[in-house]
């Protein structure tokens, strides 16, 4: 028997679900891979990066064979690196114990490093057609106005009332389109401004609807103010060749490479910063020349404006004291090293600066 929400939302589901990489073969290879990607990143930004990923490297044991550095490059841009280097590390860890073949067990998917209760579910229902509901940012907001939910999203109350009320409704033997059709509601019906409601499937039965509050919901917790950050980053050169060093493998853009520097102290000016920053990272005395740009970007937590600059070894070879390793390498192989957003803008820069002066 199924609950009014499912019996509305099947039939939708299948005149109108979208067209979609991993919808056409849905493998549980790229059913992982394309869930850990959509976590945070919008479908549209996914795909490219998802059809990119599937072709460098189409099985698990490829991805497992696969060194960091061309996983980390091969996801340079979608953010949240941890979860290239979970991915990275649950493959080792399938091919080891799981004979090659990603689990099927809920159990066992959760005991895979970056896969949780959603990601879990997700393959579960997705790719082995298991009874798991699942609960996403899109199916959160859809079953929020649906059933009016006036407690703010995220707390513990609100988490257990929405899992329990996809579980409820979840149709038997039908969990793939039943998640899939809620998040594909979500994301082209239900949508965070301005939802479609003469279109949607729910209408007859949203609560949100018939009091006129889904512009309200969900109801978001209250945001402390994120933080701001001032950062300097140094561009060594010799001869031909610039620094760059690669980030630790834990925390944030682990494993990435970067331009060395770090952030300021409170009553320091920039260049002194950097000065200290490149001492204390690098063991090595430099003279800070002119600004090479001025870069800003917001992680999830905080804000960030970095300024680089050109420099002069003065004193000392560098050595990686804080990083996994430094290298000195040409300007044509920075392509080559996977980097974040800022570093990369200032490799490009650097790049089409040389192109133009040869
Ligand atoms: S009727 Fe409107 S608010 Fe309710 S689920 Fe549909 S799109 Fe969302």
């Amino acid at each position: 028997m199924l609950t009014p929400l499912a019996k509305h939302l099947l039939p939708w589901y299948q005149n109108n679900a979208r067209a979609l990489p991993w919808r056409d073969d849905p493998a549980p290879y790229k059913v992982w891979i394309s869930e850990i990607m959509l976590q945070q990143t919008r479908v549209e930004t996914v795909i490219p990066y998802f059809t990119r990923w599937i072709s460098a490297l189409p099985t698990i044991a490829d991805l497992a064979a696969a060194n960091l550095q061309t996983v980390l490059s091969l996801w340079e841009g979608l953010g949240y690196y941890s979860r290239a280097r979970n991915l990275h590390k649950a493959a080792q860890i399938i091919i080891q114990d799981h004979g090659g073949m990603l689990p099927e067990t809920i159990q066992s998917l959760r005991g895979l490093p970056g896969i949780g209760r959603y990601t879990a579910a997700a393959i579960a229902s997705i790719a082995f057609n298991q009874d798991f509901a699942a609960l996403d940012g899109n199916i959160r907001r859809v079953l929020t106005r649906v059933y009016n939910i006036r407690e703010p999203i995220g707390t513990t109350q609100t988490e257990k009332d929405l899992w329990r009320l996809a579980e409820e409704n979840l149709p038997p033997g039908r969990a793939s389109e039943y998640n899939q059709g809620l998040m594909d509601l979500g994301a082209m019906i239900c949508s965070r401004r301005n939802p479609h409601c003469a279109l949607c499937p729910l209408k007859t039965i949203c609560k949100a609807f018939a009091l006129h509050t889904q512009d309200e919901l969900p109801i978001r917790p209250i945001r402390m103010k994120t933080p701001h950050y001032t950062v300097t980053a140094g561009i060594l050169q010799k001869d031909d060749h610039i620094l760059i060093a690669q980030r630790p493998m834990k925390g944030l853009l682990g494993g990435l490479w970067e331009f060395p520097g770090g952030k300021i102290e409170p009553n320091e000016d920039l260049t002194a910063c950097l000065r200290r920053e490149l001492l204390e990272e690098l063991d090595v005395q430099v003279e800070v020349g002119d600004e090479y740009g001025k870069y800003k970007h917001a992680y999830t937590h905080f804000r960030i404006t970095l300024y680089a600059y050109k420099c002069r070894l003065t004193r000392g070879e560098p050595i990686a004291k804080e990083h996994s390793q430094v290298r000195w390498v040409s300007i044509g192989e920075l392509p080559d090293f996977p980097m974040g957003k800022i570093d990369r803008q200032i490799a490009k820069k650097l790049i089409s600066t040389t192109m133009r002066e040869t």
